[in-house]
């Protein structure tokens, strides 16, 4: 599936980034995206190939009259010369295609670019292109290199991604091996290497040498965490465009906007009850760091129900009522269950003790009224005000110092249900 780049959310710098690199042609042939997991950049890069290879992109520059890609000799490229020879390149395309009633770019809104409405005005040639100049991040999503793109079958185009734990040197030789032979089609071919931070030292070493200079008509791009582990040999043979995690407001509206897909089928059993409200959306994009991926992610696992009912029965709990031990073992064992993603939960229930260290010194400092945007679980604010009452400053202090054990004891393969055990009556 091709995304195009107006679906992107927010990372306005890094389009205009790269749309004034484009507009410029002043491309780099290696980029990093850099930025947090889950908030575009892959999306991005995919974007960005398919737009470098779109004919109706090329097109527009060319009919506008201000392609300096296309008759590269030429210098002053609003005034091409009346015998500028036709682009025999683009035969293929019929001109309708980008003046006709096809032309997505000049619809952005318009989802289906085969079948505009009829209200939708003609489009004569570029005075009557409405949006102005086209966006030249913008693919057409018609033409037969945006149709090979959205197929996953673009000649041109390679996606590497981490076998295993990360890139592996083998996996460089191969893109150095495709890279020795010519574009198969005309425009540029793209090389996307996924999660960069990963690679190991020798891994990183073989690819140097390309990075430096890769053959013409060639752009790499990385993308890699923000948070180190990118080799500097690495980070100093690509322009970096940075990618932000988004902002809580926009990541909810994200998630409410995309729930009629997605939610339902994979959705916790407990919906029924607990109805999916902003609220819901707003503690997601909270705990997810601004990462849309990760919030998926935790929406589809049912994180935040499960969180609420341990809570709900942790906190309600005291260690000598005679229910306590059972409670403790019931929860200790479904939690046990999440396997790998125990960690990430117990970061969760971190998330909620931070909430209740937070509550605790509005208590202190006589500020009742505390906004549940203050916190990062916001749908739990009841829940836990009535808790942090209960519970003193140096315990919360405790309870926090419990859940980091558990987390350590986890790294060094402790047996997860007994983890939890000890966690869940020290929590007590
Ligand atoms: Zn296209």
């Amino acid at each position: 599936m091709l995304i195009p780049f107006s679906q992107i959310i927010a990372q306005d710098q890094a389009k205009e980034m790269l749309r004034r690199a484009l507009t410029g042609d002043r491309l780099a042939h290696a980029y990093l995206f850099r930025g947090p997991e889950g908030i575009g950049k892959k999306t991005a890069a995919r974007a960005l190939a398919a737009a470098l290879n779109c004919v109706t992109v090329q097109q527009q520059r060319i009919f506008g009259r201000s392609d300096r890609l296309a008759y590269p000799g030429y210098a002053a490229p609003d005034r091409l010369p009346e015998s500028a020879p036709l682009l025999h390149g683009y035969a293929s395309v019929p001109t309708e295609r980008i003046f006709g009633r096809s032309d997505r770019l000049a619809y952005p809104g318009y989802a289906a670019p085969d079948r505009l409405p009829e209200s939708a005005p003609p489009l004569h040639g570029d005075a009557a292109v409405p949006t102005g100049r086209p966006d030249p991040l913008e693919a057409c999503g018609l033409c037969p290199s945006c149709r090979k793109f959205a197929s996953g079958n673009h000649p041109d185009f390679l996606e590497i991604m981490p076998e295993g734990a990360g890139i592996k040197i083998g996996q460089v030789r191969e893109i150095k091996k495709s890279l020795q032979y010519p574009p198969m089609e005309a425009g540029r071919r793209v090389v996307l290497l996924g999660e960069v931070h990963t690679m190991r030292r020798e891994a990183a070493n073989s690819l140097l040498k390309v990075l430096e200079e890769p053959p013409a008509d060639t752009i790499l791009i990385l993308t890699g965490d923000e948070a180190g582990g990118i080799l500097p040999t690495i980070l100093s043979r690509c322009q970096v465009i940075p990618f932000f995690p988004l902002p809580t407001e926009t990541l909810a509206l994200a998630l409410l906007k995309s729930d009629p897909e997605t939610g339902g089928r994979q959705a916790p059993q407990n919906r029924r009850q607990d109805p999916p409200l902003p609220e819901e959306f707003l503690t997601l994009a909270a705990v997810a760091e601004g990462s849309l991926g990760r919030a998926r992610q935790l929406q589809q696992k049912g994180f935040l129900a499960l969180r609420r009912e341990v809570l709900d029965a942790l906190l309600n709990l005291r260690p000598e009522e005679p229910a306590a031990t059972a409670v403790v073992l019931y929860w200790a064992e479904r939690c046990a269950q999440l396997k790998d993603e125990l960690e990430d939960f117990i970061d969760l229930l971190a998330s909620c003790y931070h909430d209740l260290s937070l509550l605790d010194g509005y208590r202190q400092s006589n500020q009742p009224d505390i906004k549940a945007s203050k916190l990062i679980n916001r749908d739990l604010l009841p829940l836990l005000s009535a808790a942090a009452g209960r519970r003193d400053t140096a315990a919360l202090g405790r309870c926090r110092q419990h859940l980091r054990r558990a987390k350590s004891r986890l790294r060094r393969n402790c047996n997860r249900t007994l983890v939890c055990e000890v966690l869940f009556f020290d929590l007590l």
